[in-house]
């Protein structure tokens, strides 16, 4: 089975360029250093034959990135946490409702759906809208950490991460797996990430975050894991592209928006 993965945004929560900034990274004219919140899009043919987009998570800037990839279709999102920069696209979800004249399903762990609820109770709780207002249409299901998920024939199995003290999720598919957001991983996660053609990490920094890996830290887990190849994201703005990628090891990428990969 071939993924098609699609790395929608790969910046940290401001974005890069920053509002307010003008150090070298935030004014590069290199569009690898433009990064979007961070989001990515698996690709895959269904058992039946047919054609399957799932999103992990919905950023800000969801709509863009729809709209320059060209998606007419999604059949799923599976958010990793609740971060503003993860969830604040999830209302741009109503257009494919719309398109695809049907309920879009959702899959987050339960305090995710919860949050949700109050975010954006206007699209949860649409009955006390003052006006009948054109809210998503969304079908929320639970997720839980080593319990796989089969969405369209294919396996996902939702990984649990540390980001500072939160628990979060990542998620394997196939050989890929993608885990953002992420500054430890709990011993019940590594081997699930034995046997990978592609790791995608977050690597926000050189220097220490409490909540994310710094870019040493995700060597070190990179060198752990061995994947085929890794790539780094959830970038933040003292990272300039041109810099860094000369220096990663052999099979290590630093990732870039609308970036495209392949995997089995
Ligand atoms: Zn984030
Ligand atoms: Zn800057
Ligand atoms: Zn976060």
């Amino acid at each position: 089975m071939t993924l098609t993965l699609t790395l929608l945004g790969t910046g940290t929560s401001t974005g890069v360029p920053m509002i307010g900034c003008e150090c070298a990274v935030c004014t590069s004219t290199d569009p690898r250093d433009r990064r979007d919140r961070t989001a990515a899009m698996v690709e895959y043919t269904d058992p039946a034959g047919a054609p399957r987009r799932v999103l992990i998570d919905t950023s800000p800037e969801l709509r863009q990135q729809m709209i320059r990839h060209r998606v007419m279709a999604i059949d799923g999102v599976v958010y990793t946490h609740n971060h503003a920069d993860h969830i604040f696209g999830l209302d741009d979800l109503r257009r494919f409702n719309t398109v695809q004249q049907q309920p879009i399903d959702i899959y987050a762990e339960p305090r995710v759906i919860e949050s949700f609820r109050h975010t954006f109770r206007y699209i949860f709780d649409p009955q006390k809208n003052v006006n009948d207002s054109f809210v998503a249409t969304l079908i929320a299901h639970p997720i839980e950490p080593g319990r796989p998920l089969n969405l369209h024939g294919v396996e996902w199995l939702p990984l649990r991460l540390l980001h500072g003290k939160l628990p979060v999720v990542g998620f394997r598919v196939g050989k890929l797996a993608y885990c953002t957001d992420v500054s430890s991983i709990p011993p019940e996660t590594w081997p699930h990430l034995e046997g990978l053609d592609l790791l995608v990490l977050d690597a926000l920094r050189y220097r220490h975050h409490p909540t994310h890996l710094t870019i040493d830290q995700a060597l070190q887990v990179i060198d752990q894991v061995q994947p085929k190849r890794a790539y780094l994201t959830h970038v933040a703005h003292d990272v300039k592209h041109a810099d860094l990628e000369p220096k990663l090891p052999e099979h290590v990428y630093l990732a870039y928006d609308g970036l495209t990969l392949q995997t089995s």
